[in-house]
């Protein structure tokens, strides 16, 4: 996956959740053309987690769409999901398309697209799946790279958790660190309204988001957020995308001067860091000792007393000096998995 383009991006991109009605679509739009927008949203065919909930216009939105780009010369963009909606989406010529969170977790669904797509040189937008899976997000830009769509881009939209969270969805800001990591170059465009689900939280992600480098944003905008069909209470108002956009904080490059300045405390990390390897090696070797005691006095390898007793004093040690506890527990339970796991090694190797 070699040649991934770029594409031409306006930082914002925004519009309502779901194309309702022309009026409504038209007015959204109004309201975001000469804000920055240049790319207009709207989702035509809307994958339901649930059946009986609005499920879209269909295919006669795109000629809302269609009046969209001729009134304000924004481009649009809706989601795709299968190869029917590909061809219709085309047909209209909608300028840009996206995959949706639900439909990227679907490796048959992406390549029907993916397939649909081939011979065609629209740019792409790929949601992450819904689940924490990062490879199903790279599996579907191999997809379409290999259906020869080259212009392609990311939107992180947060992950779905089992437990209740302050946000809709988990945004796990280091899948999309890792993605970039995966694909250099690929742009990375933030959803926070999906990912804050209250319009009240969307301001503060986006400048997350931009925060942790994102190349654009995907916002839903609509007219009257309280009558929306699908995703009420996380559209903004267009004054709040207004009042939002007018404080957000685009970051400058960082130049050398800035790296120069920077040096001295980076020295200093990279010198701790290797502080820490080398004493989780020395803890590590005493763990091993330890697993040999254990073996040799019939000792089992788990003792949840004293596993439970250090945590717990790690966990208040760190909250003492101003360490957020969760690190802390998640930081010892990996330390205490590996020190299991050379325990078990040892036994089993000797
Ligand atoms: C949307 O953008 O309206 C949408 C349905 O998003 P997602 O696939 O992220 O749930
Ligand atoms: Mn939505």
């Amino acid at each position: 996956m070699t040649d991934i383009e770029k594409i031409e991006l306006s930082t914002l991109i925004a519009g309502p959740c779901s194309a309702e009605s022309q009026e409504q679509v038209l007015e959204c739009a109004r309201s975001l053309a000469g804000q920055g927008v240049k790319v207009f949203r709207a989702g035509v065919w809307k994958p339901r987690t649930r059946p009986g909930n609005f499920e879209g216009a269909g295919d006669k939105a795109l000629e809302w769409l269609k009046a969209v780009k001729s009134e304000t010369g924004m481009a649009v963009t809706t989601e795709v999901a299968n190869a029917r909606h590909v061809e219709a989406a085309l047909k209209a010529g909608i300028d840009m398309l996206w995959i949706g969170a639900r439909t990227t977790t679907s490796p048959f669904a992406v390549q029907e697209v993916a397939d649909a797509l081939r011979g065609t040189d629209i740019p792409v937008l790929v949601k992450n799946p819904i689940n924490a899976e990062l490879e199903l997000w790279i599996g579907a830009f191999e997809r379409l790279a290999g259906a020869g769509i080259k212009r392609l881009a990311a939107i992180h939209r947060g992950f779905s958790s089992y437990y209740e969270r302050i946000y809709r969805y988990s945004p796990e800001w280091q899948i999309p660190i890792e993605l970039r990591r995966r694909i250099p170059g690929i742009q990375v465009i933030c959803d926070p309204s999906h990912m804050a689900g209250r319009s009240d939280l969307v301001p503060l992600l986006a400048q997350m988001a931009l925060d942790m480098k994102a190349d654009g944003l995907f916002i839903e905008v609509h007219p009257d957020p309280a009558k929306a069909l699908s995703d009420q209470k996380q559209q903004l108002t267009p004054q709040q995308f207004r009042e939002m956009t007018s404080k957000l904080v685009y970051h400058r490059e960082t130049k050398p001067a800035d790296q120069k300045q920077m040096q001295p405390l980076r020295n200093r990390l990279d010198d701790i860091d290797l502080q820490l390897i080398q004493d989780l090696a020395d803890r590590f070797r005493v763990t091993e000792r330890i697993g040999e005691y254990k073996k040799d006095h019939n000792l089992a390898i788990l003792q949840s007393d004293r596993y439970k007793a250090i945590s717990d004093t790690l966990t208040e040690k760190g909250k003492e000096l101003g360490l957020d506890e969760d690190f802390i527990r998640l930081l010892f339970e990996t330390i205490h998995a590996e020190s299991i796991r050379c325990q078990i090694n040892k036994k089993n190797t000797i």
